[in-house]
């Protein structure tokens, strides 16, 4: 018998689009598992960090891969990362590790390392599909995906968003380092725009449930066996 091939709704968009939480969601509603791949790249650049390695310097980051024992939890109401035996899950969100974490994702060899690892738990997820997010899966990880999604919204509204979700950041500060973060990543993939075959969905309008009912519409619509109405 041939494996059974999860389904993958594959999520895309900037810093503050809500991505991370709208598509936890969406894989609660059908079921799913839930793959957030930035937190990869995180937790990479906090092990980085905790090795006591410039993040700045790309050779050494590659020399950091060898000792990465990265595990990400794929059920969306249990979600944890660790980093070997360290619970790192709210570490990695530190404003330090948002300064950083950039310039450890635009080395090749660490995206290839990582796009590798995102396949394979895709792959292998024990559920009957995947929601997974982060900024190149519908160009670069999964662009055969059956469901690709760029998730947008305005700047001055994912900034909004971003600045209160951090607990005693100024809005100028968070706002700041999200431009900055937006910059430099866009170097390396262009998740600004929708490539042939992605649906765009503006959350600038939109209040958080709202938000998860059009991805799921967009899910519906292409595969109505897989989001029932419900
Ligand atoms: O999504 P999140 O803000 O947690 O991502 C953190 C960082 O990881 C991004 O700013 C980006 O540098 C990197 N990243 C990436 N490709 C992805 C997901 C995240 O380069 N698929």
């Amino acid at each position: 018998m041939s494996p059974v091939i999860p389904f993958v709704v594959a999520v895309d968009g900037p810093a503050g689009s809500g991505k991370s939480s709208v598509s936890k969601a969406v894989a609660r509603r059908l079921g799913f598992g839930f793959l957030d791949t930035g937190a990869a790249y995180r937790a990479l650049a906090w092990h980085v960090e905790a090795s006591g390695v410039d993040t700045d310097d790309a050779a050494s980051v590659v020399a950091c891969l060898d000792s990465f024992d990265y595990r990400i939890g794929t059920d969306p109401a249990g979600y944890a990362v660790h980093v070997g035996d360290i619970d790192v899950t709210d570490a990695i969100r530190d404003p330090q590790i948002s300064a950083v974490v950039s310039a450890v994702a635009r080395v090749p060899e660490v995206r290839r390392h990582l796009i590798e690892l995102f396949r394979a738990i895709m792959a292998t997820v024990d559920a009957p599909g995947i929601v997974a997010e982060g900024r190149d899966i519908t160009t670069v990880v999964a662009p055969d995906a059956p469901v690709r999604i760029l998730l947008t919204a305005s700047e001055a509204v994912r900034m909004g968003r971003r600045s209160a979700e951090l607990a005693g950041s100024s809005a100028e500060a968070a706002g700041e380092q999200l431009r900055k973060r937006d910059a430099a990543d866009s170097k390396v993939v262009d998740f600004m725009t929708a490539a042939d075959g992605v649906t765009t969905v503006d959350s600038t309008e939109l209040d958080f449930d709202q938000t998860v009912d059009a991805v799921l519409g967009v899910i519906r619509a292409a595969q109505p066996v897989v989001a029932p109405e419900r």
